[in-house]
């Protein structure tokens, strides 16, 4: 079985004051982590603070870094300095950095690729707009965006496939039960068919999209939903109920 995987991503929010008192709760919450894994992405300002303060069965990740190891690239981050500040994950492909940083999906996949081979898990996300979906065209924007992952991912078993539809995202319109299992049902029978059996039986599926305290079991209790990436609700103390979703 697949072990639930619940992401917070702090995106760029916090000072060391209040992500100090996060992490103090987070510690002192009862986690059942014996079902979950989880990972806190902090700013990269402060991945060496939340590491150092943040419980050791808690993980950290960054939210974005660069395509190679070092060099002139004057405000970009390598995984090996994420690694080097104690964090073990690193978010790629989020929707912010797609539409409004205006990554594209070759320069995601090159990024996959370095991070992978650098000994970073990822959390590669993928998803469709608005527009998109009311065109009809989820399913083929999410496998070109899946695909393009896979032809870079080496180690499947350091990969989390994080589905968060773009209308969904701090918008407080999360997607209903019923269409996140969708996409995720789908998104499985596509590893399946492109990739291997035991990658679509074993890669975790997280969602991400207005997931909170009161959401979060509904969805949790989705076949093919295996955890969550949380945003704003991952600041406040319902992120522990979510953890919790499947206890
Ligand atoms: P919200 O939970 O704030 O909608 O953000 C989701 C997200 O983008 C997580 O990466």
């Amino acid at each position: 079985a697949r072990s639930f995987f619940v992401g917070g991503n702090w995106k760029m929010n916090g000072t060391k004051e209040s992500l100090g008192d996060l992490i103090t709760g987070l510690n002192t919450a009862s986690l059942f982590v014996c079902f979950s894994e989880v990972v806190c992405a902090a700013p990269s300002i402060y991945l060496d603070f939340a590491r150092s303060n943040l419980d050791p069965k808690i993980g950290v990740a960054a939210q974005n870094c660069y395509k190679v190891a070092k060099g002139a690239f004057t405000g970009e981050i390598s995984p090996a300095m994420i690694k080097d500040c104690g964090a073990d994950w690193v978010v790629l492909g989020h929707s912010e950095r797609r539409h409004v940083f205006g990554e594209s999906d070759e320069l995601i996949g090159q990024k996959v690729a370095h991070a992978l081979e650098s000994g970073l898990g990822v959390i590669a996300c993928i998803g469709e707009k608005l527009e998109e979906r009311e065109a009809g065209s989820t399913e083929e924007v999410v496998y070109a965006q899946t695909q393009v992952i896979a032809e870079n991912v080496t180690d499947w078993g350091k990969v989390v496939l994080a589905y968060e539809p773009v209308w969904a995202i701090g918008t407080g319109k999360t997607a209903t039960p019923e269409q996140a299992q969708e996409v995720h049902e789908k998104l499985r029978a596509w590893l399946r068919a492109n990739v291997s059996d035991d990658v679509a039986d074993t890669v975790r599926i997280i969602y991400g999209g207005s997931v909170t305290g009161a959401n979060c079991r509904e969805l949790a209790s989705q076949g093919d939903v295996d955890g969550f990436l949380v945003g704003g609700a991952s600041l406040k103390p319902e992120f522990i109920d979510i953890i919790n979703a499947r206890a």
